[in-house]
């Protein structure tokens, strides 16, 4: 009989390992706490594929970042993933900061990174000329990235399901309980039994880990706060700009997203309740002066949303992966902050192997390549437009003018191995909801399409799970009561 594995938590990180995991002969459950994959931290951070750099040397972090790093491009190429590699600089404002250059360069160098170099004022204001002109000067690292997290974590889900994996949402783990051959994992809504159980459950790793190990773990939540600009302003920069970091991280970044946004942010702020994702008038202001160092000129109108996203930090500060030390059957991957979602192609395979050698699995004779995600209507040329509209008319009927995203793509989205169920779900599988407007036009066509593809009522579409429906009623309805 197939051993019964079960991942808890469907972020990048459980998604990855349950892809790794789909190509064993197993009976592969992923249990989520949210409504849908992407529900934590791997939809709200910065998607930089950190170089590298920054990670002290000979940590579990330096190691898997930059073996991350290095296996982005072709992890990304393979599901079809936007992903570009445009370079960042550290920007050093004092002379103490040109000093932190240094470090910064010779840890790079220890950790393997490549393409590393030291510029000076002028060097750095001849490629990004809208750096403030006091700069001293920066740490230029070429293979520093760009990625959609949530367009990752998806794909990687979708990849796992097509091998096999069965996704489990609105279940949240509440207790892990050993039985003579395995676990039994109990929720508000009834258990799981599994031979083997992964944690891979985000700012709640350490409270399951400390369940089933007298070793106990802590975990800070440390919330990071962004403003999101208008694509109008991409070309401003065309590489993520760190300041120096502190010790309480990487600092505030301007950066462009992968999709021509600009990023501002983000805060450290450590906060009790590991699911405030609110954003506060005062983290906003503190992300607007501490990024007006790096870019004087910012321009607060071309702003679009804030949001807000939680890191692990474990107290010891770095990743702990692997099996759960004399528990049989128990893997996890605790205090995966940043750079997580760039270690994350290391990460998987690490623990993938260890649970794949641990529990003596076989390989699937047929396991499946990915399907590569399609390439969106909004970056086709005329002619493939064309030739979309000419497979499909409803790719003719545009529902997010603000990002140029169609019937045929957001019908698509839904009918995924893991589709979309919620507007929010559809946003980030298609950027519909993602531009200046924030869904305020598309929004209710979106809701009639997930109705018409879910088989429910309007009433019955929410924003992102749970109790968050966008109607209280129908108008019939009301006039009844009337
Ligand atoms: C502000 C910020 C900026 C960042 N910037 C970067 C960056 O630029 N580059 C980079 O490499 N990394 C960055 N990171 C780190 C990166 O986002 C994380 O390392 C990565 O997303 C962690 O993925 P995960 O799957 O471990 O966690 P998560 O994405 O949080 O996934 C954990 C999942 O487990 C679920 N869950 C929790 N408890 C339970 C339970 N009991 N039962 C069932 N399900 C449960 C949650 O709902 C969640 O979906 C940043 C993080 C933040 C917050």
């Amino acid at each position: 009989m197939q051993k019964k594995v079960l991942i808890i938590g469907a972020g990048v990180i459980g998604c990855a390992i349950a892809r790794e995991l789909s190509r064993y002969q197993i009976d592969l459950t992923v249990l989520e706490r949210g409504h849908d994959v992407c529900e934590g931290s791997s939809k709200a951070n910065s998607g930089i594929v950190h170089a590298g750099f920054d990670a002290k040397p000979g940590t579990m972090k330096a190691k898997l970042n930059v073996e991350g790093s290095q296996q982005y491009e072709a992890f990304c190429a393979e599901l079809g993933v936007p992903y570009s590699q445009p370079g960042a600089m550290v920007l050093a404002f004092t002379d103490e900061e040109t000093e932190t250059l240094q470090v910064l360069y010779r840890q790079g160098i220890e950790n393997g990174v490549k393409d590393l170099s030291l510029l000076n004022t002028a060097e750095v204001l001849a490629l990004e000329p809208n750096v403030n002109p006091e700069v001293k000067g920066a740490l230029l690292a070429k293979t520093s990235g760009l990625v959609s997290p949530y367009e990752l974590t998806y794909a990687l889900a979708d990849h796992a399901a097509l091998n096999g994996a069965h996704f489990i949402f609105n279940e949240e783990a509440e207790t892990l309980v050993q039985t003579g051959d395995g676990w039994i994992v109990h929720t508000r809504n009834g258990q799981y039994e599994a031979d083997v159980i992964i944690n891979c459950s985000g700012v709640s790793s350490a409270k399951l880990h400390n369940q089933i190990s007298d070793d106990k773990r802590e975990i800070i939540n440390r919330r990071g706060q962004y403003w999101l600009l208008d694509h109008d302003v991409h070309r401003l920069f065309t590489m993520t700009m760190f300041q120096c970091p502190t010790k309480m991280g990487k600092g505030v970044l301007v950066s462009p997203t992968v999709h021509g946004n600009l990023l501002l942010g983000p805060t450290a702020e450590d906060i009790p309740d590991a699911l405030d994702t609110s954003t506060t008038a005062e983290g906003l202001a503190n992300v607007l002066n501490t990024a007006r160092k790096t870019w004087p000129g910012i321009n607060t109108r071309t702003g679009i949303t804030n949001f807000s996203g939680i890191r692990a930090h474990e107290k010891n500060g770095d990743f702990i992966i692997g099996r759960v030390e004399g528990v049989k059957g128990a893997y996890e991957t605790v205090g995966i902050e940043s750079p997580g979602l760039t270690s994350c192609p290391a990460i998987a395979k690490l623990l993938a192997d260890q649970v794949a050698e641990g529990e003596a699995l076989e390989k699937k004779a047929d396991f499946k390549a990915p399907v590569k995600l399609p390439k969106p209507f909004n970056e086709m040329t005329d002619e493939e437009r064309r030739a979309a509209i000419a497979a499909d008319p409803l790719n003719g009927k545009l529902i997010c003018r603000c990002e140029v995203v169609t019937e045929g793509e957001i019908r698509a989205a839904i009918r995924r191995p893991v589709g979309a169920t919620s507007i929010d779900g559809v946003k980030r599988r298609t950027r519909a909801g993602m531009g200046r407007c924030q869904g305020g036009f598309c929004s209710p066509r979106v809701a009639e399409i997930l109705a018409e593809e879910l088989k429910i009522p309007m009433t019955e579409v929410t924003k992102c799970g749970n109790e968050s429906k966008l109607l209280v009623g129908t108008l019939s309805d009301s006039f009844a009561e009337v």
